[in-house]
C-alpha cells in the first residue's frame, strides 16, 4: 500500500515533495487513509496549517492520514524528496520524524527566501543589473568578507545591512529569525544593491564587525562552517542578541548619546558601531540640548556622511527631529548638497520643510 505524504513546494526552481518512503510513487498516494494508529501518531507540527494550505496545491493526500499510516510499518524511516523543475531529484532520508521536520522546514525556508530575492530582481533594469555586479564585488573585497562572520564559511553571499557583514546563507536564516531590530538580511546575489547600500557594505566589512561584536569571546568557541545549526544559533543569539562578545563602552562618564554625537562629528564609523549597538533608542536619539536640539542624525546629514546617516535610521534615531531652529536633518543634508543623504531621509519620511522654525530663527531652507 502506498505511504506518502506529499509537500508540494512550486516555488522559484525547485519544488520539494515529503514522502514516507522514498521509493514510493505519489501517484497513488491517495490510498492512504484509515488505517491511522492514534497511538502512535507524531506529534503535531507548529507548522501544520502552513502545510496543509500548501498542500493543496498537490495531490497528496492530508498530513495526518500519510504519517498515521506510517507508524503501523516501524521500520520504515522519514524520508522526503526534493525535486527540480528539470527532472533531477534527490531522495533523503531521517530516522525520525522531527528531523525530517527540521529538514523540510529548513529547505521550505531557503526557497522562500530565494523566491523572495528573485521578486525583487523582476525589475531590474540591465544596468541596474550591471552595477549591482560591481557593488557586489566591491563588497566581496572588503576585509573579513571571503568567510561568514559567524562561522567562517567560505564565501558568503548574505548580508546583515545593518552590521554591515557577510553571512552564509545557514546563518543568514538564523539572523532573518532575529528580526529586522537586530539584523537585516539581504542576499548579495538576489537583491538590489543601491549605493546606500553598498556604501554601508564597504565601509564596515565582516573585520570591523567582529571587532566590536566579537571583541571578547574567552571561554567560548565560535562555530566552525561543519558545526550543527543549533550551535551557530546559540552564538549568533549569544553574540548579537545578548550582546555578550560586544566591544565594551569607552567610558561610562559621559552618556552615550554625547559620545554618538561626538563620534559622528570625528567621523568614527568603529565608534559609531559600537555606540549603536549598545545604545538604547532613547540613547541614541539625544540632542546637543535646549537651543541647540540637534541629534546625531543632523550631525551626520550635515557631514554629507551617508553610512552615518544610513546606520543612524536603522538603530532608531528619529528622522523627524528637528533641531532648536526647527530643522529637520533633511534640511542639513539638502545645505550639505548629498543627494544620498537626501534621499535616504526622504525614504524614511523625514518632513522636506523642517517643522514649526523656533520664534525669532530664521530658517535656512
Ligand atoms: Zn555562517
Amino acid at each position: 500500500m502506498e505511504q506518502c505524504m506529499v509537500l508540494h513546494l512550486d516555488l522559484f526552481a525547485i519544488f520539494v515533495t515529503v514522502g514516507i518512503s522514498p521509493s514510493e510513487s505519489l501517484g497513488s498516494a491517495s490510498n492512504v487513509g484509515g488505517t491511522a494508529s492514534p497511538k502512535l501518531d507524531p506529534p503535531p507540527s507548529p507548522h501544520a496549517n502552513r502545510k496543509k494550505h500548501r498542500r493543496k496545491k498537490s495531490s497528496g493526500p492530508p498530513r495526518s492520514e500519510g504519517i498515521s499510516s506510517a507508524t503501523e510499518e516501524p521500520e520504515e524511516s522519514y524520508g522526503f524528496v526534493i525535486v527540480s523543475l528539470s527532472g533531477q531529484s534527490w531522495h533523503f532520508e531521517a530516522s525520525l520524524y522531527e528531523d525530517r521536520e527540521l529538514w523540510v522546514l529548513a529547505i521550505e525556508s531557503q526557497i522562500l527566501a530565494s523566491l523572495q530575492g528573485c521578486e525583487s530582481t523582476k525589475n531590474k533594469t540591465r544596468l541596474g543589473s550591471q552595477s549591482d555586479a560591481l557593488a557586489i564585488q566591491s563588497i566581496r573585497s572588503v576585509r573579513g568578507n571571503s568567510l561568514c562572520v559567524d562561522c567562517d564559511t567560505a564565501n558568503p553571499d548574505w548580508a546583515s545591512l545593518n552590521l554591515g557583514a557577510l553571512m552564509c546563507i545557514e546563518c543568514s536564516g538564523i539572523h532573518r529569525n532575529l528580526g529586522a531590530h537586530v539584523s537585516r538580511v539581504r542576499s548579495l546575489d538576489l537583491d538590489d544593491w543601491p549605493v546606500e547600500l553598498t556604501m554601508v557594505m564597504m565601509a564596515i566589512g565582516n573585520s570591523l564587525a567582529n571587532v566590536v561584536w566579537e571583541h571578547c569571546t574567552e571561554g567560548y568557541t565560535k562555530p566552525t562552517p561543519e558545526s550543527s545549526r543549533e550551535e551557530k544559533e546559540l552564538w549568533i543569539r549569544a553574540k548579537y542578541e545578548q550582546k555578550l562578545f560586544l566591544c565594551p563602552l569607552p567610558t561610562s562618564d559621559v552618556p552615550l548619546g554625547q559620545q554618538l554625537l561626538r563620534a559622528v562629528v570625528e567621523d568614527d564609523l568603529r565608534m559609531v558601531v559600537t555606540l549603536l549597538a549598545h545604545g538604547t533608542k532613547e540613547e541614541v536619539n539625544e540632542t546637543y540640548g535646549d537651543g541647540d536640539g540637534r541629534s546625531a542624525l543632523h550631525l551626520a546629514a550635515a557631514m554629507a556622511n551617508v553610512v552615518c546617516t544610513q546606520l543612524l535610521i536603522w538603530y532608531g534615531v528619529d528622522v523627524k527631529c528637528c533641531d532648536a531652529r526647527g530643522l529637520s536633518p533633511l534640511a542639513y543634508a539638502r545645505r550639505a548638497g548629498s543627494t544620498e543623504c537626501v534621499d535616504i531621509l526622504l525614504q524614511y519620511g523625514c518632513p522636506s520643510d523642517g517643522c514649526s522654525p523656533t520664534p525669532g530663527l530664521k530658517s535656512i531652507q
